[in-house]
């Protein structure tokens, strides 16, 4: 699904990614971690072309990622990316959030973009808001809408930057609620997350990060247990 190769990105002369190759195949679910600055949200934004890659190759889908503009709409169909500041239209209700693209980039019948999108408010445990304004929720309840409005667009691979973050802790359980469930449903995934109890049930693959590297990937049960890089221990030592 996703396939990074000897890829590097500078801001200016800053080095920020540096070699990255990581591949995640279709239903995997990656957690992605590592110290503040280490790139993790320039590499998973770099997957849907938010960021632009200078070397190396980025493939989404069997699509490459280059200047071409059509195949980068292309992947962002695909492609749906929950940030940690949820990144709602505060102008909109919950569900004209919800069917906005689905309508304009789509082309989905009214109609059809509601349905889903009222089916989708339901999954994520708050269908009674629909009529809402964004400022009116939580913000555990304008997270789910953020993650459901990503599903409104079917897509076939899921960013995560940080979902749960700038939560209050009481909220933060309900968004991992959803991503948990969303993991169960077979979901490719790629979530950046601190939430190191999410990482031990649900990923795969745990992906750590430091100085703009992939320092070491591993499944969760020899990752927590028997990390192989120094640097990866001593982060671990200090979140865990
Ligand atoms: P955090 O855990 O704090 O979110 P991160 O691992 O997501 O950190 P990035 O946001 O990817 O880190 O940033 C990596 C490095 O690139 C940092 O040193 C940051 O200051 C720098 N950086 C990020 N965006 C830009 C930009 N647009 N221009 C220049 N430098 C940037
Ligand atoms: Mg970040």
């Amino acid at each position: 699904m996703i396939q990074i190769t000897d890829m590097n990105k500078w801001f200016g002369s800053f080095h920020v990614l540096r070699d990255i190759n990581l591949t995640v195949h279709k239903g995997e679910r990656i957690v992605v971690c590592g110290p503040s600055g280490s790139g993790k949200s320039t590499m998973i934004r770099c997957i849907n072309r938010l960021e632009e890659h200078q070397t190396g190759s980025i493939v989404v889908d069997g699509i490459e990622l280059t200047d071409d503009v059509k195949k980068i709409d292309m992947i962002r169909r695909e492609v749906g990316m929950v940030f940690q500041h949820f990144n709602l239209f505060p102008h909109l209700t919950v569900l004209e959030n919800c069917v906005l693209s689905p309508i304009w980039v789509r082309k989905e019948p009214r109609r059809q973009a509601e349905e889903r999108a009222m089916a989708l408010l339901e999954r994520v445990k708050i269908p009674e808001q629909a009529k809402k304004f964004p400022g009116q929720l939580s913000g555990g309840q304008q997270q789910r809408v953020a993650i459901a409005r990503a599903l409104c667009m079917q897509p076939k691979l899921m960013l995560f930057d940080e979902p749960t973050s700038a939560l209050d802790p009481e909220m933060i359980k309900e968004v991992l609620d959803v991503m948990v469930q969303l993991a169960e449903s077979g979901m490719t995934m790629v979530c950046v997350t601190h939430e190191m109890g999410f990482a031990k049930t649900v990923a795969d693959r745990v992906v750590f990060m430091d100085g703009g590297q992939v320092v070491e990937q591993a499944p969760p049960s020899t990752f927590f247990t028997n990390p192989t890089s120094e640097r990866t221990r001593l982060f671990l030592s200090q979140i865990l």
